[in-house]
């Protein structure tokens, strides 16, 4: 259970950084926590430029990726790419079963048959684990990308962990950038992208479960199409954050 200390901290924190430039909130993190921060990735445009504006100010998190074993080989060729432009690896999270594994228990293709248990599988319990190591979780969460992460807080406290009533901060210092300034930002500084953004794709996850998307389509309308589904549950899992 956080201390009244740590809500108060982590309130002020999110109201003084709603008008802070990138660099600084990474600062903060950084002097504050070093290497117990780590940034989470799935290779999309902001989480590309919270990495590029960290590591070009010398502040070098520690970098962490989900392999649930279905990503696209462009993600992975775009993973390699990224570790050699900031000469840093990128450690990869991986599920407790390989997908032959998960098939002969769960049935095969469970994404068709149960997603939300494909993605705690795959997802969500790598996650927690990994969680549980560290103090403070950055992402690349933006309030624009659609309705469920409108209230987005920079600081937020997170209760990722109920049966062991396990708490970390969850850094955003994307949460109010839009996409113009993130592609914006990816132009000026070069930095490399996802081959399928180039085929319409957006939100890229996992292969059998991402689409290409059309013009007004909202950033993560192709993820997980047929299914009243919008979030893996990684950053929903427990719904509390403070
Ligand atoms: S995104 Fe699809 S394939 Fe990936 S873990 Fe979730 S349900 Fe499974």
């Amino acid at each position: 259970m956080p201390s009244l200390h740590d809500r108060d901290m982590v309130r002020s924190k999110a109201e003084e950084f709603e008008t802070s430039p990138l660099r600084d909130i990474l600062a903060w993190a950084w002097e504050t926590f070093g290497e117990r921060a780590a940034i989470g990735t799935s290779f999309q445009g902001a989480g590309l430029v919270a990495m590029h504006t960290a590591y070009s100010h010398g502040f070098r998190f520690p970098v962490f990726t989900i392999d649930t074993g279905l990503l696209f080989p462009e993600t992975l060729a775009l993973k390699q790419q990224i570790e050699t432009q900031l000469g840093t690896t990128i450690e990869s999270l991986h599920p407790d079963q390989t997908l032959a594994e998960q098939a002969a228990e769960l049935g095969p293709e469970l994404w068709k048959s149960k997603p939300d248990l494909c993605c705690s599988l795959r997802k969500v319990i790598p996650l927690q684990k990994k969680l549980s190591t560290i103090d403070v979780w950055i992402t690349g969460l933006r309030r624009q990308q659609n309705q469920s992460r409108e209230c987005t807080q920079i600081v937020e406290l997170y209760h990722f962990d109920v049966l062991r009533d396990l708490y970390i901060i969850k850094l955003n210092p994307m949460a109010t950038w839009t996409r113009e300034q993130v592609q914006d930002y990816i132009k000026v500084h070069d930095l490399p992208l996802n081959a399928l953004t180039a085929q319409g794709y957006r939100s890229i996850g996992c292969q059998p479960c991402t689409r290409p998307v059309t013009e007004g389509e909202s950033e993560r309308a192709g993820r997980w199409t047929g299914f009243d589904k919008s979030e893996c549950g990684i950053h929903t899992f427990l719904g509390s954050n403070i």
